[in-house]
This record gives C-alpha cells, sequence and structure tokens, in this order.
C-alpha cells in the first residue's frame, strides 16, 4: 500500500503533520487542536478515515478556534515523534488546548462512538473542560445570563444576536456558535431552560426555539421549528449585513518597518471612530514608540505589561488583531527582562499565525492630518484611550471599583510617550485629580475633560492643524444637549457629555473604512 502519501490528503479540510511540522503547529498555537495519531496499514484506521474527513468537513468552519490534524505513524520519518507523543495505539485522538506546550499536554479525546456527532460533541465538551486557556477566536460558548443580555448590543457592537433556548444537555447552541463564529455582526449565545427568568420573559415553551435580536430593539422567532444545526446556521448566514469575515484566511503580507507613506487625502466623518486610526495606535505604542528602549524590564516593563493587558481586556478590535494582542500578552506575562532584539521579534507578524496579526504600517483616517507632521498618532492615542475608557465602563455597568484604565494610560504615557513634554503636563494633570476619580464612568469624564483642557492650552499653537482647530468637544453639532445655559453661560451638562461618550466610542460607532 502507498503508506508515503497515507490515507488523508491535503485537499480535505484539516492539517496533514508530520515530524518536522506538528510540534510547530500544535505547541502555543491559538487553536485547540484534535490530531488522530494513525497508522496507514491499520484496518481501523482504514475504516475509520471516512469518519474523520467528514468531521474535518462539518467543522471546517470552527477553523480557526479548533483545528483537525492527521499524523501517520507508520511513516518511517514519524515513528520517534508518535512515540515522544506517546502513542502506543492507532487511531488515537488527542485533543491539545489551545497554548498546549509539550507533548504531554495532549489528552485523550473521549467519545461514546465513532459517529460524527458523538465526536463532535465530545469536541465541545472537551474544550469546555479546558477553559482556562480558551482560545482566543472562539466565542463564549456558556449560556447567557439576564444580566449580560441587557446591554449585550452596546458591550459588542453587532447588529444582530441569535438566541437559543435549549436544554442542559442540548449541543445546538453551541454548535450553531461555532458554526458562526467566522461570520461578522451577528453573536449567537444559548439560554438554558432552567433560567426561568429569560423563558419568561421570551414566553418560551418549546425547547429548542430561536430567538433573533436586533439592535434596533425588534425581536423575532426564528422560523426553524426542529432541531437541526443547518437549519438555523443557514438562516442566520443569510441575513442582511451577516458576511464571512476574513479571520480565516492563510494568505499574508510580507513583514516591513512601519513607515508613513504619501496617500491621498481620505475623507472621513468626525462622527466616527475608525478602526484604522485605533489599530493604527496599537501599532505605533508597540512597534515604535516600546521598541526605542534597549531592554525592557522593572516598571517599564510592567507598564507595558498592563497596557497590553488592557488592550486584550477591552480593546474591541477585529478577531485577527485581537489573536495577536492575545498571544503577545501571554508571551510577555511570564517575562521580566526583554532585550529589543526579542521584543521586535515577539512583535513580527509570523507567518504560521496568519489569523493573528497586525497590519505593517500605520494608516490615519480620522486622525490624517493636512501636513504629515501633523496629527496622527497623539490624535489616535487619545481616541485609543477614550475609548478604552468607555469600554471599561460599557462592559461593567455595575462595578463600582475604580477604573484600571486610567492607571495604566498614566503609566504608558510616564514611561513610552515619546512627546516628554505632553508627557510631563500629563503627568501634572495626573497627580492633581486622578486620585479623586471614583469609578469607570467617573474615569471617561476626568479623561474627557482633562484633554478639554489640553486642547483649550493649544488651541492657535503651531501643532494645531488649521484644517482641524482644537475645540471644546464635542461641538453643539455633534452633540447639542451636552452643554446647557445657565445664567447665560454655557455649560457642559456632564450626564449628557458621558451619554455621548458612551455612544460616540461604542464599538457600533467604529468603522472599518480604507481597512483592506
Ligand atoms: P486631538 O486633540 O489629538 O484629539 C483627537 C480626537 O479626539 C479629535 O479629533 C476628536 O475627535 C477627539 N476629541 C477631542 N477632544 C476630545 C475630548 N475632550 N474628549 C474626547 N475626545 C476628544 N501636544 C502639545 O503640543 N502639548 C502637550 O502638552 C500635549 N499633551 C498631550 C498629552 C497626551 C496624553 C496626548 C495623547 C497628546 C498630547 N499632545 C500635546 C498632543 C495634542 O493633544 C494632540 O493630540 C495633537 O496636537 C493632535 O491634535 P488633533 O487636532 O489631531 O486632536
Amino acid at each position: 500500500s502507498s503508506s508515503s502519501t497515507g490515507l488523508y490528503s491535503p485537499r480535505d479540510p484539516l492539517e496533514v503533520l508530520a515530524a518536522g511540522t506538528l510540534e510547530r503547529s500544535i505547541f502555543n498555537s491559538s487553536s485547540a487542536w484534535v490530531v488522530e495519531f494513525y497508522a496507514s496499514w491499520c484496518g481501523h484506521c482504514v475504516r475509520f478515515a471516512p469518519t474523520w474527513k467528514e468531521l474535518a468537513r462539518d467543522l471546517q468552519d470552527w477553523r480557526p478556534a479548533v483545528m483537525l490534524g492527521v499524523l501517520d505513524c507508520a511513516e518511517k520519518s514519524n515513528q520517534k515523534i508518535c512515540s515522544d507523543f506517546g502513542i502506543t495505539g492507532y487511531p488515537t485522538l488527542k485533543f491539545f488546548k489551545a497554548f498546549s506546550k509539550k507533548p504531554e499536554d495532549g489528552i485523550r479525546l473521549f467519545h461514546h462512538g465513532d459517529d460524527i456527532r458523538s465526536l463532535r460533541e465530545s469536541v465541545i465538551a472537551t474544550m469546555e473542560r479546558h477553559k482556562e486557556v480558551w482560545p482566543p477566536a472562539c466565542p463564549p460558548l456558556e449560556p447567557i445570563s439576564a444580566a449580560e443580555l441587557n446591554g449585550f448590543f452596546q458591550a459588542y457592537g453587532v447588529t444582530y444576536l441569535a438566541l437559543i433556548f435549549e436544554k442542559g444537555d442540548s449541543f445546538l447552541g453551541r454548535e450553531v456558535t461555532l458554526d458562526m463564529l467566522q461570520y461578522e455582526n451577528i453573536a449567537v449565545r444559548r439560554v438554558l431552560k432552567s433560567n426561568e427568568e429569560l423563558v419568561r420573559d421570551f414566553n418560551v415553551t418549546a425547547f429548542p426555539s430561536g430567538f433573533l435580536l436586533v439592535n434596533n430593539g425588534s425581536c423575532s422567532i426564528i422560523p426553524v421549528h426542529m432541531n437541526s444545526r443547518a437549519l438555523y446556521t443557514d438562516f442566520l448566514r443569510r441575513l442582511p449585513g451577516v458576511f464571512k469575515g476574513n479571520t480565516f484566511s492563510p494568505t499574508m503580507l510580507p513583514s516591513a518597518e512601519p513607515e508613513t507613506t504619501t496617500t491621498p487625502w481620505r475623507v472621513a466623518d468626525r462622527r466616527k471612530v475608525y478602526m484604522a486610526d485605533l489599530e493604527s495606535a496599537v501599532l505605533y505604542t508597540l512597534r515604535v514608540e516600546a521598541a526605542r528602549f534597549p531592554r525592557l524590564d522593572k516598571e517599564r516593563l510592567s507598564a507595558l505589561k498592563q497596557y497590553v493587558t488592557l488592550l486584550v481586556k477591552y480593546f474591541p478590535g477585529r478577531v485577527v488583531v485581537m489573536n495577536y494582542l492575545r498571544n503577545l500578552d501571554l508571551w510577555l506575562r511570564p517575562r521580566t527582562n526583554i532585550s529589543q532584539n526579542e521584543w521586535e521579534e515577539a512583535l513580527r507578524n509570523k507567518p504560521e499565525l496568519p489569523y493573528a496579526r497586525l497590519p505593517e504600517n500605520p494608516l490615519w483616517v480620522g486622525c490624517q492630518g493636512s501636513k504629515p507632521e501633523l496629527r496622527g498618532f497623539p490624535c489616535s492615542l487619545w481616541s485609543l484611550f477614550h475609548l478604552l475608557t468607555v469600554q471599561e465602563a460599557l462592559l461593567n455597568p455595575h462595578d463600582p471599583s475604580p477604573s484600571e484604565v486610567l492607571p495604566a494610560m498614566r503609566k504608558y504615557v510616564q514611561y513610552f510617550f515619546g512627546c516628554r513634554e505632553c508627557a510631563e503636563h500629563f503627568e501634572g494633570m495626573a497627580e492633581e485629580s486622578m486620585h479623586k476619580v471614583k469609578h469607570k464612568e467617573g474615569a471617561v469624564l476626568w479623561l474627557w475633560s482633562r484633554h478639554n483642557r489640553v486642547n483649550a492650552r493649544l488651541a492657535g499653537s503651531p501643532t494645531d492643524d488649521p484644517r482641524f482647530p482644537k475645540i471644546q468637544w464635542p461641538p453643539q453639532d455633534m452633540c447639542s444637549s451636552c452643554q446647557v445655559i445657565i445664567n447665560g453661560r454655557r455649560m457642559w451638562d456632564e450626564r449628557e457629555v458621558l451619554r455621548f461618550l458612551k455612544t460616540h466610542f461604542s464599538r457600533g460607532n467604529i468603522y472599518l473604512d480604507f481597512i483592506k
């Protein structure tokens, strides 16, 4: 028999692994992996191969959260690796949670039968048992609570939320959630039959049943009246505005130093927040500002770790960018001393992680200046930090504890912000009043009002772009209720300002214009 080609071909939607690629693929991967170690000469493996191929087709849209692989232990060049992985019988199915480090991290995938369904359910159950390391690309699979449902759209910025009401032992909701993970603009969550409050609110009598919530407040029954994953998935994928994102595209761009090139004027709407600016701020802080130091250690390193963790928690970025940041965060955590070279290497987009990357060059849209030296990075840094304070407040609506964004931002500015004069001014303001900020909404307003102070100080100065004069922000045409006139004096209504900021810096107001 032709053992060199094995039982699988590159055309199957799974990874055909070998001694040289196994560890590189599954260790430190942001995906969970399920690998079949087989021997092409083993009869049971031959009979099992069609099932494994069908499973791979069945789960192909769960990539990159879960990847399926195969390795032929009968291949001479693979024998050592199979023994390193402790494979003694064929086929052996092993599950490796995301960011596994060594062969022993692989655990046997238990399943009750050799049919697709029991294998699929076993993959989900095993993922959930090892949720301490959740693959970054994998949406939450746990049931939604009434509290989380409240404010879901504000926090997640999607157009649709599909709720699948089901019994605890049903896998439908989780399967549909995974089936939709590559699709933008929609989230899927399960609701358990035991959640009496939500079952009552939605008046649910049959399980499973689905509801479609839209961010404009509408709610309708999903017209699928049976327990069919395929019908639910098909219905959701056809919704207007729901489209397949490029979270799993194996193409790569060559890496290069960040640089700004002269580009045509990009027309921006000042009512919008642009993802291009936010990502450029992230890129610039990491690849330029933090890369200036021959060594990162002590307070400076801890400021950097805090900043990256903050991004992971609150930056509402695209999936590829979030994957990149999560990897970086995990890489940073155990480190106490980083050389410039190590840092640059850690920041490089890796060809083997196509779904975890940062754009190579900054691109300013809302922050584009009328001359290359104007606006750009400082503008985007303000925007990023405003956004983070707002996201923190939106995600923790009832949490009275203090903001973690403000102190982290203070440290960032102190240790990294290249404009040292700006940093000193900012530190002066922080010293004076940051300790008085009580909670997360207070942090939003503190940053807003300090930024306005900076605007007032800089109005008319040489850094003031004539095309974008420094004003007290937001101007009336952006928020008419933000200012009130009391005794002939124009004053801010802080409640209205807060409401405005929460909308302006919400996920729903971030636009992907000009991002390729
Ligand atoms: P920016 O002031 O950068 O604002 C960016 C965007 O944020 C605006 O386009 C607007 O959409 C929005 N915005 C404006 N005001 C507010 C507000 N109050 N709340 C929320 N959003 C708002 N430059 C100096 O010359 N001296 C300094 O001391 C100095 N200190 C700085 C301190 C920090 C922490 C930062 C990040 C920057 C500092 N700068 C300083 C740079 C300066 O503030 C501007 O960022 C830069 O001149 C570019 O201005 P801009 O017109 O693009 O708007």
